[in-house]
């Protein structure tokens, strides 16, 4: 029988060293030795295998690898610097000039801007379309289409997409399907089996899931990963390892952390759904989300992160914010401490009015990422702030 999650989290190390030390070692070096210079030659040429220099590879950073394949359901992987570099180097290390990439609208903030300000410099194109029309997509295909990029559920709107309509379609027309599952985690949902050929992560959120490092992967076919790692060895955008140990601890731990993020972001959305002030509560996993039955269809659990609007508005979501006195204001997610976050001031700032308003980033829209403190207490700070 196949060990389970979170077995397979914990369990699933790469080869001890000598020392036959139980946690996971940390090689903080930045190259490696050659026996002689036959076998320097040898590495260089790819005629031996080993490591060479750790903008290559490294035990750290292929451990962090390794397990995140395990988890994911797939083949290969790199580990960049941070979530961002993950997903530049899986769309600028696979298209050339002329090819065009199909969109969904709700996507992260600096993904926006690579596909609007930075990959058009270099004639790659894209199309956004919307999510959950999906009889629209076809109408956006072009014969030069090669990427379906997807973020499910996204940020911070938390709009979901059907994961098997995107794999089907991905496959019907030869596209490459390389979803960002960051929200999500390999814990709560695995778009492989959809047919994903990608799936790149901010590690920096819940993976590492303690606010300390930046970090991020590509894991996927091992044919597409051949070419994204040609781009990242001679681009230099490698993870460091003392980075990919902190993140390869974190993985062990990952199942229990994500089922009380989930409880708590449960409990906290049931609780401001029932306030008068707030219009709109949104949770993959409340009835009232206009997709519920696709999350419990593709998901285990909700996520960590809700969001809510303020029926008054702008000032009445800042003015909340500045009432509360135990949740963290700050623009990350997937801590032990409960952050919120006012997405159309900070993170989506950048954005037009229009666009925020395409992905429902009202002005009086408030994000909390649910944290492991107890739920009594995030509830307490919430409501104190609400009713002051
Ligand atoms: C944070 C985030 C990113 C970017 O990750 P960084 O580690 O901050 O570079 C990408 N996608 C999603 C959905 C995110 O939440």
């Amino acid at each position: 029988m196949e060990k389970k999650f979170e077995t397979r989290a914990i369990r699933e190390q790469a080869a001890r060293s000598q020392h036959r030390e139980h946690s996971v070692p940390l090689y903080l070096t930045s190259s490696f030795v050659f026996d002689s210079a036959e076998h320097g030659q040898a590495l260089f040429a790819g005629d031996a295998e080993g490591n060479v220099y750790s903008r290559y590879s490294n035990p750290s950073t292929d451990e962090f690898i390794r397990k995140i394949c395990e988890l994911e359901g797939t083949e290969d992987g790199i580990a960049t610097a941070s979530g961002m570099a993950a997903v530049f180097v899986s769309l600028a290390g696979l298209l050339n000039s002329g090819d065009h990439i199909l969109v969904a609208r709700a996507i992260f903030g600096s993904t926006h801007q690579i596909l609007t300000q930075l990959l058009p410099r270099w004639n790659i194109s894209h199309t956004y379309i919307d999510a959950t029309l999906t009889d629209k997509w076809k109408a956006a295909l072009r014969p030069e289409t090669r990427v379906l990029f997807l973020e499910t559920p996204s940020n911070p709107g938390l709009e979901l997409i059907d994961l098997e309509f995107a794999g089907k379609f991905a496959k019907e027309n030869n596209l490459i399907l390389n979803v960002d599952n960051c929200f999500a985690t390999p814990y709560l949902q695995q778009p492989v089996p959809y047919g994903a050929d990608l799936v790149v992560h901010s590690a920096t959120k819940f993976i590492d899931g303690q606010g300390r490092t930046l970090g991020g992967v590509v894991a996927g076919k091992a044919e597409l990963i051949e070419k994204l790692r040609f781009f990242a060895r001679h681009t230099g955008p490698a993870l460091s390892p003392f980075n990919a140990w902190v993140l390869s601890k974190s993985l062990e731990t990952l199942a229990v952390r994500m089922d009380r993020h989930c409880e708590n972001a449960l409990e906290l959305a049931r609780f401001l759904e029932k306030q008068p002030e707030i219009t709109r509560v949104r949770y993959p996993f409340l009835p009232s989300h206009p997709q519920y039955a696709l999350a419990r269809n593709q998901m285990k659990q909700g996520g960590g992160v809700l969001v809510f609007d303020f029926s008054s508005g702008f000032n009445a979501a800042r003015n909340f914010i500045d009432q509360l006195q135990m949740l963290s204001i700050s623009s990350n997610l997937g801590d032990t401490r409960s952050i919120v976050t006012h997405p159309a001031s900070t993170t989506h700032s950048k954005l037009t009015e229009e666009e925020r308003q395409a992905v429902g980033i009202t002005p009086g829209l408030v994000r909390i990422s649910a944290g492991l403190e107890h739920i009594d207490d995030i509830i307490s700070d919430v409501a104190q702030a609400l009713h002051h």
